[in-house]
């Protein structure tokens, strides 16, 4: 937990450059990321096939129970040819341990695609990734934004709910497709995001802005959420002039 998370974040420069509520919380959380992030082997791949593979058993499974098991897999399956030439039937004993077995036969029909389509190369573009069998957008924007820095906005479970409580959205069930709530995500960092932005959001969604008791009072975003304003005692930032002055949760007068 304690761990720095090893894609580093981006130069954000100081407070002064900050142009809106998005801006300010991209900072503090960056800041907290490089202190509190948490530490993945899939956030330092480099390999196509890895980092898709990652994603793929990230899909519906909790990152430290993929996080027990993905060294093996990839030991075992280091390109799509190891698995597409393995047949199914070992893919479905090294992925066992993840559950859902339906996943298994999903893997073993990609790597064959890659394989047969693609020479055994990820295709790094976005149509390509969604032509593939089980790639769906959530999981090609993630792959994007590793392999290429492309910024995304991504739905996952843990960044719905951060932009749902700080923007103050009272929304229950699968509301990802929802327009506000894209909007919401759209505004949680003022715009599409880059890998170290999202693991961010990622890692304070697991950690701090847990499902049923947020920790409203350990949140580095606490000024800048409407949720967490109305739990703690602190009256919401609303202008960026008494932040860059470090009065850090004053009130003021317009956010923009
Ligand atoms: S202040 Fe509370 S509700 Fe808002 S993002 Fe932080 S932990 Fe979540």
């Amino acid at each position: 937990m304690t761990q720095t998370a090893p894609i580093g974040p981006p130069e954000v420069g100081g407070l002064g450059v900050h142009r809106n509520a998005g801006d300010l919380r991209r900072h503090l959380l960056l800041q907290w990321f490089a202190k509190a992030g948490r530490a993945f082997p899939w956030r330092e791949y480099t390999v196509e096939w890895h980092v898709l593979l990652a994603e793929m058993l990230l899909l519906r499974t909790r990152a430290d129970i993929v996080a027990k098991h993905i060294g093996a897999v990839i030991q075992r399956f280091p390109t799509a040819e190891a698995m597409a030439s393995q047949g199914f039937e070992s893919a479905e004993e090294s992925l066992r341990p993840l559950g859902l077995r339906w996943r298994a036969h999903r893997l073993y029909q990609l790597a064959t695609v890659i394989v047969n389509d693609y020479g055994g190369r990820v295709p790094v573009e976005r149509r390509a990734l969604l032509d593939l069998p089980g790639v769906g957008p959530y999981v090609a924007s993630a792959t994007l934004s590793k392999l290429t820095g492309e910024k995304v906005l991504l739905t996952d479970t843990n960044t719905v709910r951060v932009a749902k409580r700080v923007a103050g959205l009272g929304l229950e069930g699968d509301i990802r497709r929802r327009k506000v709530v894209q909007k919401a995500i759209a505004s949680l960092m003022n715009g599409p995001v880059g890998a170290a932005e999202w693991h961010a959001i990622l890692d304070l969604g697991a950690t701090v802005c847990l499902p049923r008791k947020p920790l409203c009072t350990e949140c580095p975003i606490v000024s800048l959420c409407a949720f967490g304003t109305a739990q703690v005692e602190i009256a919401p930032i609303t202008s960026l002039s008494r932040q860059r002055s470090g009065r850090l949760g004053a009130r003021v007068e317009s956010m923009s």
